[in-house]
């Protein structure tokens, strides 16, 4: 592994992150040096753009386009500059998905670093890691490469000689899924109930205590120290396909190596499952996948050849969301898939738009019927009603789209699966309940 094809994982050490001055060593705070002394704000802008990265997040948004919203810094009025705010979703909850944690607990100096490029070029003054409040481990490694950053004078006042200053501030999550949606974050962050808020306007605009705020995923924001560093040319020649740079892959389910790999952008997905997750367990074969955690549709078998980049993975007819593969194999039921999977979406939804709050466990219960044998053929037509009434347009945010994915693509693919469950009154996988 090296700095310049895996940018992202080369400095990660689980067992104890390396410290201020070992990161030093290793070209630390570089990307950051290069940014506040050779470059204004528009300029690191600019290079973002080029760069082409997107957001490693779930949604692929623009990062360059992102930031490019927000309002520009007026000379005029030095309260500008102070009125913003550059926030770090660390509220990594996505079942099957645990990349981030990896950069958190792995190599902390490097969000550090990179929150600093970000708060710089957008003009923020101060900043918030939200963390998942179950990462505990990674809570105290990031405190403790705050303290480091404070005393190097990475933070505070006047950054290495600059006349920029920030501070960074640790919030830990009280723990719901819904938090990661970046408006429901800007309002537990204010101390708010974690409801989403209605956009537009968009954070970019009217964020964080009505301020402009950008809020970024972790892997996107640790892509930038090495932009930076190594100019948006080589970022784009790290993928072979249309979409640039790296990505963390990860998988998960009965196979033989579960794990996270950063890879090219646009690994196939053969690649990552046999290749790097070292195929199924014995006696089992591969059913069906999710390729980037639970709020995605089933892929199958037949795209094994599926690049694993944004349009490709479209393409296949599903998203490439965090790149963290869960995957089914053919002794699994995938009802009961399914169905654990809509739980934690009915339990996880806020309870503030009709379709979330009671199409969730409406679902749950039909699944739950048709997963113990009591299900009729009337039952997949609700489900299938369920999923336009919980489709996009007619949700107050993603999650219940997001849930009715594996649910309308497991309608599609294992439909006869289904059909068993209600044609023989049990579960052919697990029998009588
Ligand atoms: P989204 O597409 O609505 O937005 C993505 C980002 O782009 C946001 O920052 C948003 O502000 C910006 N954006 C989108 N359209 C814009 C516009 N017209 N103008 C300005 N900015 C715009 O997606 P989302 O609801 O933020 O996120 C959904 C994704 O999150 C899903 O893809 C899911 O896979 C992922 N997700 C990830 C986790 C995790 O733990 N990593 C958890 C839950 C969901």
């Amino acid at each position: 592994m090296n700095a310049l094809t895996h940018p992202l994982t080369h400095l990660v050490n689980l067992q104890s992150p390396l410290n201020l001055k070992d990161y030093y060593q290793q070209g630390g705070y570089l990307g950051a040096e290069k940014a506040l002394k050779a470059y204004s704000p528009s300029q690191v802008l600019d290079i973002v753009k080029k760069s082409q990265l997107k957001g490693r997040g779930g949604a692929g948004f623009p990062t360059g386009m992102k930031w490019s919203f927000v309002p520009d810094y007026d000379e005029s009025d030095p309260r500008s500059q102070e009125n913003k705010y550059l926030v770090c979703n660390a509220d990594e909850m996505e079942p099957g998905t645990f990349k981030d944690r990896l950069l958190l607990e792995g190599v902390p100096h490097q969000l550090i670093e990179a929150m600093i490029i970000a708060a710089y070029t957008i003009g923020a003054n101060k900043a918030y890691i939200f963390l998942r409040g179950e990462y505990h481990l990674a809570a105290q490694r990031i405190e403790t490469a705050l303290k480091e950053a404070y005393q190097a004078n990475w933070l505070g006042k006047n950054i290495q000689g600059s006349d920029y200053q920030l501070d960074l501030y640790l919030h830990t999550s009280a723990g719901r899924y819904i938090c990661g949606e970046e408006t429901a974050l800007i309002n537990a962050l204010e101390g708010k109930r974690a409801n989403p808020r209605a956009k537009p306007p968009f954070p970019q605009v009217a964020g964080l205590f009505g301020k402009p705020t950008i809020v970024n995923n972790v892997e996107t924001l640790c892509n930038l120290p090495h932009i930076l560093k190594n100019g948006p040319e080589w970022f784009i020649n790290l993928a072979p396909n249309s979409d640039a740079g790296s990505k963390i892959y990860g998988a998960c389910g009965r196979i033989k190596n579960p794990g996270l790999w950063e890879l090219p952008m646009g690994a196939t997905i053969g690649e990552v499952l046999n290749k790097h997750a070292g195929g199924m367990q014995e006696g089992l074969k591969l059913k069906g996948l999710l390729p980037g955690g639970a709020s995605t549709d089933f892929l199958l078998p037949e795209h094994l050849d599926t690049p694993m980049d944004y349009d490709s993975i479209a393409k296949a007819g599903s998203r490439l969301g965090t790149g963290g593969l869960i995957v089914l194999d053919d002794k699994n039921c995938p009802v009961a898939m399914v169905l654990n999977l809509l739980q934690f979406f009915a339990q996880e939804s806020c309870g503030w738009c009709t379709p979330c709050r009671d199409g969730t466990p409406w679902a749950v219960e039909i699944l739950t019927r048709i997963e113990q044998g009591k299900g009729t053929i009337d039952d997949i037509d609700s489900l299938l009603k369920l999923c336009d009434f919980m489709w996009i347009g007619k949700t107050h945010c993603a999650l219940a789209p997001g849930a009715v994915e594996p649910l309308k693509s497991a309608l599609k693919y294992f439909n006869d699966e289904f059909m068993q469950h209600i044609e023989q009154g049990c579960c052919p996988y697990h029998g009588a309940y």
